[in-house]
């Protein structure tokens, strides 16, 4: 085995990112898979990593324990409450986490920001390379456009997304608030609904759809007189986050504690 080797601990390793994630280490030439952690009690404990995805034994066993061994680096895209246990385990051991989960609460993003003053931490909404251009964007045309445009977000997902709206749909809310100097909570329009649907000028609208199996779709609108401009992205598989948090996972080691995004990751 090559010594430079990067040993990635996946958390979350049953679902749908966990097995994208096992793919995407197999495949790379730098990676190697050093744990693969599910719920306890859940399918597939006890399985084999490669195995799960339908490849040849890998001897890596899906546990239900996550035990952090220095110089690997923990990637987590479960569920926020095993990502609150999980940040803790990490600060324990040193070792840098990074994070996709999406809908954690106020409190556990403060925890977060507690626990990066001990480890580098990379937490993103989306960790694809195209998304993170998009908010970048997203905050340029807000600048740019001003006041008088009026800003509204969509955003499709598949039928399983626990939460709504997506976090990635929330980042660029965001996105648009900072660079016009509004803070996304007071202006922020969730499924308008309701008898005085009335838009306000400042409000910037959220509308999530949920179906199917779309991996994730996010459009910005900039709504003006008699012009409309649209940012759009369109995730076609899941390997994109994969290959976004691999991305994340290499480059936490080099850095300082800290909580970081993809942003920092890309240098942008
Ligand atoms: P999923 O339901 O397919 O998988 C979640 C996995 O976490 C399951 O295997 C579940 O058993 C496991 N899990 C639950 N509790 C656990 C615990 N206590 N300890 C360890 N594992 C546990 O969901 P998914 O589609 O893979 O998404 C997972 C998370 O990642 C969601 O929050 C989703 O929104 C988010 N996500 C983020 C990005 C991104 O780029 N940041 C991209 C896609 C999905």
């Amino acid at each position: 085995m090559n010594t430079r080797m990067i040993s990635i601990i996946i958390v979350g390793a049953r679902g749908r990112m966990g097995t994208a994630l096992i793919r995407e280490v197999m495949d790379s030439d730098d990676l190697t898979l050093g744990a693969c952690v599910d719920r306890s009690g859940g399918p597939g404990i006890g399985q084999d990593a490669g195995r799960l995805i339908g490849r040849s034994e890998l001897g890596v066993l899906v546990t239900d324990e996550l035990k952090p061994r220095r110089g690997s680096v923990v990637v987590d895209f479960s569920l926020p409450k095993a990502t609150e246990n999980n940040v803790r385990r990490c600060v324990e051991a040193g070792v840098p986490l990074i994070i996709g989960t999406t809908g954690l609460s106020a409190d556990q993003e403060r925890l977060l920001a507690e626990c990066g003053e001990h480890i580098p931490i990379v937490y993103a909404a989306n960790f694809s390379v195209g998304v993170t251009l998009l908010l970048q964007l997203a905050g340029v045309a807000a600048a740019a456009l001003g006041p008088d445009w009026e800003a509204e977000i969509f955003e499709l997902h598949h039928r399983h997304k626990r939460d709504a709206p997506s976090g990635t749909a929330l980042r660029i809310g965001q996105a648009v608030a900072e660079a016009s100097d509004r803070v996304f909570s007071d202006v922020a329009m969730l499924n308008r609904a309701g008898g005085n649907a009335v838009r306000t000028r400042d409000e910037i609208g959220v509308t999530s759809l949920r179906g199917g199996d779309s991996v994730g779709e996010h459009t910005l609108m900039f709504l003006g007189e008699g012009e409309r401009i649209e940012l759009a992205h369109r995730s076609g598989d899941r390997s994109i986050f994969a290959r976004g948090a691999l991305r994340a996972a290499r480059w936490s080691l080099a850095q300082e504690p800290g909580l970081y995004d993809m942003f920092d990751v890309l240098g942008l």
